[in-house]
């Protein structure tokens, strides 16, 4: 069950959604896009940080996750604007942005608990005495 490669180095620590305290343990337990469902670990399977901070802590995510739903869908509508000349056809701006919303509601609800735990949450930071082979948690 545990994943023991090496910790890394912030950024792809954030992209491999590992544990922001030891950067080894996985945050979820299955691929972004794998067919099983969006399911996170409840504690780091390598230093036993409780992810979830508080009852009711990632409601603050969901926050997270629509403003970059908003950014994205600003973002993609610039895009179809530049791409099709200005195109005024409303149906294309919809479609293509409920195709993109539900394809990237996976990475959404993944990194806006990333940002939350890596970014947004006072006290938690990284301990790299905690991501050795020998530091096993006490919880
Ligand atoms: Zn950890």
């Amino acid at each position: 069950m545990n994943n023991h490669a090496s910790p890394l180095p912030v950024v792809p620590a954030i992209i491999h959604a590992r544990c922001p305290r030891c950067r080894r343990g996985e945050m979820f337990t299955a691929p972004m896009y794998g067919l099983k469902s969006q399911r996170m670990n409840t504690t780091c399977p390598h230093c036993g940080l409780t992810f979830e901070r508080e009852p009711g802590y990632f409601y603050v995510s969901m926050l997270i996750s629509y403003a970059m739903f908003v950014a994205e869908m600003i973002t993609l509508a610039v895009a179809i604007s530049v791409l099709t000349g200005g195109s005024r056809n409303p149906w294309l701006y919809i479609g293509i942005i409920l195709i993109t919303g539900v394809a990237l509601s996976p990475f959404n609800f993944r990194y806006s608990r990333v940002i939350l735990l890596f970014w947004l949450t006072p006290g938690l930071h990284y301990h790299p005495e905690m991501s050795g082979d020998k530091y096993t948690s006490d919880k």
